[in-house]
């Protein structure tokens, strides 16, 4: 189906991730997507080299552009670049952070990318916060507001063949990324890029960063594209993806390789610290680290460039896959095991449960079965969701509405079919389970309520916690409206754990 520009297509989601088609003038982009930067002035790694590393967009500089190719250059940026898939131009905001004033207006930036450039995405002049005190951050955002509403006088967003995006400024001030946020919602702009995280992305802050993502898509509207501005390491990507962050662009995969800098999807090693390649791509299928190191600069570079590229397009390949599976949760923990500061962003992630929930889907033709870690995997928005609803929903309703004789509390069995089957004897069962929690047997079966592979570290304090806390909570309930309630299980330790901290559990006497 044919859409205007802009018009955006959401084909799958999971956590607040989504998959989704973005129509543009020239085509239709399959986001999550990257754009490399390109730099007109200097481009070391060639574009068809970046198209056979898996990239059909790239993004340049209008400012740049035009200092190269001058006002009335011989075609569009699709031309001059020599480039047949998607462009996006931005405006020279970096440049003004990099070098202070630029000396062009934003009027004649627009027109020339509107009218000479022709991209298909633009982006406004706008002025990134960076890392600056709280006074200098909200003239950031009084100034991109600004220039925004002054932007209409020359581009309409609604109608242009340029989709235009609106940046949201506010650096790590939270309230000023909010209320810039609350502004973009609110203006004719169809996509906005959250700006300006590059500085906290260098520091390994990405705790800043996806509360600066949470606190701008609290505000936007949930079915229209967002960027991330300068965001292109594999240990971020995921976070943003799972937050609703739909494209991202970055020049670190070169600013890398002319350093000697080698990405890795746990980090990042200068190539001559390494003695082997952990990558198969085909730069590392055919050079040694030596070889690497010892060859001229300029081919170091083009080569680390493109290895750099595969790592982060592997990345995405594999969010988006991982959203086709609902396994993003299960990605982001094993995102979390390979550095310091992504256990941090999990850990920030936890509080987003609530808008990871709302938007992780209920069903998912493709799920087989949870995959189940270690403690973190207790805040799978999956699992978290159905946890309380069963503890403050289903079982005291149910409870109040049947008024059994005995409510029976059993582990759950291995199988669905033991489960569905179970003893009913004369008393309505719930079973229990370190993860899953509660399940009433009535939902034996039910996504997720079965369907998990076990950590081997099944009884580790933290999830025993969670499940004590919640059979408590089930037995206060079947208290205080006097139904008579009964532990039973398995001779082994978690029957016993239960009989020392809940009381009254009946080991091996079900
Ligand atoms: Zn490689």
């Amino acid at each position: 189906m044919e859409g205007p520009v802009g018009a955006f297509e959401i084909i799958d989601v999971d956590l607040a991730g989504r998959i989704a088609k973005l129509h543009l003038r020239n085509a239709k982009l399959e986001t999550p997507a990257f754009f490399p930067v390109i730099d007109p002035m200097r481009q070391e790694l060639g574009l068809d080299l970046i198209a056979e590393a898996g990239f059909e967009q790239v993004i340049t500089n209008a400012y740049l552009a035009y200092k190269r190719y001058g006002p009335q250059p011989r075609g569009s940026i699709r031309e001059l670049l020599g480039w047949r898939g998607i462009v996006m131009t931005d405006s020279g905001a970096y440049q003004i952070l990099e070098y202070g004033d630029i000396g062009v207006t934003q009027d004649e930036i627009l027109l020339y990318q509107k009218e000479i450039l022709k991209p298909d995405i633009g982006v406004i002049l706008d002025v990134p916060t960076g890392d600056v005190s709280r006074l200098e951050a909200e003239k950031t955002v009084n100034e991109t507001i600004r220039r925004s509403q002054e932007a209409l006088r020359v581009i309409d967003p609604t109608s242009d063949d340029v989709l235009w995006v609106l940046p949201i400024q506010g650096g790590r001030y939270l309230d000023l990324v909010e209320a810039s946020a609350r502004h973009a919602a609110n203006s004719p702009y169809r996509m906005y890029g959250i700006g300006s995280p590059t500085v906290f992305l260098e520091r390994y802050r990405y705790d800043t960063i996806i509360d600066m993502i949470l606190a701008a898509k609290r505000a936007l509207p949930p079915g229209r594209p967002v960027h991330l501005f300068g965001a292109g390491h594999p240990l971020i990507i995921p976070f943003a993806v799972a937050l609703g962050v739909d494209t991202f662009d970055s020049a670190s995969y070169i600013i890398y390789a002319r350093d000697g800098r080698y990405i890795t999807e746990y980090g990042v090693y200068r190539v001559e610290d390494l003695d082997y390649l952990p990558c198969e791509c085909p730069v590392c299928s055919r050079y040694s680290p030596r070889e690497l190191a010892e060859m001229p600069r300029e081919d170091r570079t083009r080569l680390l460039a493109l290895h750099n590229l595969h790592v982060i397009s592997k990345t995405l390949k594999r969010v988006k896959q991982a959203i086709r599976e609902g396994r993003l949760w299960e990605l982001l923990e094993e995102t979390a095991r390979r550095h310091p500061a992504a256990y941090r962003a999990l850990l920030k992630m936890r509080r987003a449960h609530s808008i990871l929930e709302t938007h992780t889907p209920r069903v998912k033709p493709r799920v087989r079965g949870l995959r189940l870690y270690g403690f973190e995997s207790l805040w799978n928005p999956r699992l978290t969701r159905l946890r309380s609803r069963v503890l403050t929903h289903y079982l005291p309703e149910r409870l109040k509405r049947l008024r059994p004789k005995r409510l029976i509390l059993r582990p759950l069995p291995p199988s669905i079919e033991a489960c569905k089957r179970g003893s009913s004897e004369d008393g309505y069962v719930v079973y229990y389970s370190p993860y899953l929690g509660l399940i009433p047997k009535e939902l034996c079966g039910v996504y997720p309520t079965i369907h998990a592979d076990y950590p081997h570290n099944y009884y580790q304090d933290r999830v025993l916690k969670v499940l004590v806390s919640e059979i408590r909570a089930v037995l206060a309930i079947a208290r205080r409206i006097g139904v008579e309630a009964e532990i039973l299980g398995e001779p082994d330790s978690l029957c016993w754990i239960l009989s020392r901290t809940v009381g009254g559990a009946r080991c091996g006497g079900g």
